[in-house]
């Protein structure tokens, strides 16, 4: 009898705890906000999960951060002009990965791009003098980097260049996260990176509805019905400051060695976020016309872009809502 009830209370205790729910945390990480939504029965395994996904967020962050003396990227700032050093295979991968966006784009995506990029200060409105921007928009070229799969190395080929990954990296982490979750089992979540979003399922028989905000004022420009699937903003609204009539902002165009003013905001929409990510910076970077161009050439990509005047252009497996 006594076992009959525990079995009993053990019985509802489980039922009391395993109505099914979304579970949601957001934490400051890698200089955005990291957002995990995720259904699942159960609070203690929830919890878990979701911390599981900031602890991956947090290793990239360390991994990888221009900010983080001790990070390996840091290490290869610091040294690689002068030596070869050796990273993770890791780091070298996610760099190869970051080489091929260069490739097929013409050089618009170039992590060499922080050779200038770190002379700005965006939240204390600090820039470079024209001729040190001259100088440092020089050392930019992805093929001035040299990579030894060998033995896991990276060396600079130019005195000065630099690498950073910030364009790449927040969707990489998403990717990872949104494995973790798969692993364990979840069939519908959310994860966030700042402008990078994976849908994993859809929200319990309904697309999730996500938008693409107005790159000058609250709110959102469209609303997208979305289920498994990436994607990534790339904005001139992001990190910026104002002086004498220019927005300089976070993204940098390497062959003009300066902010692009075509677009205002680029989206992607593709199955990996590391791929959305990457290609929404390039997109940015390219403008409205090779951008379409770009896009409308890789399967399975589709994109949505707004131009400085506001104009909405998609790519062509997309239908223009004022068209319907
Ligand atoms: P996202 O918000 O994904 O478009 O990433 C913007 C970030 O990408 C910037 O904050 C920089 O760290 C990085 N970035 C800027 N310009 C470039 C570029 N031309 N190629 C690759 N990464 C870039
Ligand atoms: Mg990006």
């Amino acid at each position: 009898m006594i076992r009959f009830l525990l079995v009993f209370c053990l019985a509802l205790s489980t039922a009391t705890n395993s109505f099914a729910q979304w579970f949601k945390r957001e934490e400051p990480i890698m200089g955005t906000r990291v957002y995990v939504e995720l259904w699942w029965q159960n609070e203690a395994r929830a919890n878990e999960l979701m911390q599981q996904v900031m602890d991956e967020m947090e290793r990239i962050n360390q991994l990888m951060s221009p900010y983080k003396t001790r990070s390996e990227l840091s290490a290869i700032n610091r040294l690689a002009s002068e030596q070869a050093v050796p990273v993770s295979a890791e780091l070298l991968r996610l760099i190869q990965t970051s080489v091929r966006y260069s490739d097929v784009s013409d050089g618009a995506f170039d992590i060499t791009f922080a050779s200038l990029g770190s002379e700005y200060d965006y939240r204390n409105k600090i820039k470079p003098t024209e001729s040190q921007r001259k100088k440092a928009a020089a050392l930019i070229n992805y093929r001035d980097m040299v990579l030894l799969p060998a033995d896991n190395s990276v060396r600079f080929r130019k005195k000065g260049m630099r690498i950073d990954l910030g364009g790449i990296a927040k969707g990489y982490a998403v990717d990872n996260a949104i494995a973790i979750l798969q692993a364990a089992g979840v069939e519908s979540a959310i994860v966030t990176a700042g402008g990078d979003s994976r849908i994993l399922g859809d929200h319990r028989g309904r697309p999730w509805l996500l938008g693409i905000h107005n790159p000058r004022g609250d709110g959102q420009v469209l609303k997208l019905p979305l289920e498994d699937v990436s994607i990534s903003t790339s904005g001139d609204y992001e990190r910026y400051f104002e002086a004498d009539g220019v927005r300089y902002h976070h993204i940098i165009d390497p062959h003009k060695g300066a902010s692009p003013s075509e677009l205002m905001s680029a989206s992607v929409l593709t199955d990996k976020s590391i791929d959305a990510d990457a290609l929404s910076t390039t997109l940015f970077v390219l403008g409205t016309d090779k951008a379409l161009k770009l896009a409308n050439s890789q399967p399975g990509v589709s994109a949505i872009l707004i131009d400085r005047t506001g104009k909405v252009y998609y790519s062509s497996d997309l239908v223009d809502p004022a068209m319907q």
